[in-house]
């Protein structure tokens, strides 16, 4: 039986990002390589792991369910224009790097290297299939 690749990645409840016109789902299948991916969502998914708390904790315990599960990738996917996160577009791509290394240094069981994505609206003028473009950023 084949392996499937199952990821796991913490995003916002923004209704924006669910529409099947998002193509959410799609383009983290394509960029992560990944057969099937958890979707669990807060609002703010970058500003609730590096606030800390309780609202940290219950994503962490979330998460850890999938991974137990047997996702084998973990991230974050934050997105421009958040009003769960209402910070800079630069801040953004700042905390989610951080927060995606605290979720990882957060799980049991768990030693790979998290994954951090943002997703941006598509411009008027861009020839691209989804309403929102997703990418991932590089750790510095
Ligand atoms: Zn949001």
């Amino acid at each position: 039986m084949e392996t499937k690749i199952i990821a796991v990645i913490l995003s916002c409840m923004d209704c924006r990002l669910h529409d099947p016109d998002a193509g959410i789902i799609m383009q983290l299948r394509d960029i992560l390589g990944a057969d099937a991916v958890y979707l669990p969502s807060v609002a703010g998914p970058d500003g609730s792991i590096i606030k800390g708390g309780p609202g940290k904790e219950k994503i962490v315990s979330d998460i850890q369910i999938a991974v137990d599960g047997g996702a084998s990738i973990v991230g974050t996917l934050s997105h421009y224009d958040c009003k769960g996160y209402p910070v800079s577009d630069e801040e953004h791509r700042i905390a989610t790097v951080r927060a995606s290394k605290e979720l990882g240094e957060s799980l049991e069981r768990y030693d790979g290297q998290p994954v951090s994505l943002v997703a941006r609206p598509r411009k008027k003028d861009e020839d691209f299939q989804y309403t929102w473009v997703v990418e991932k950023i590089s750790v510095h």
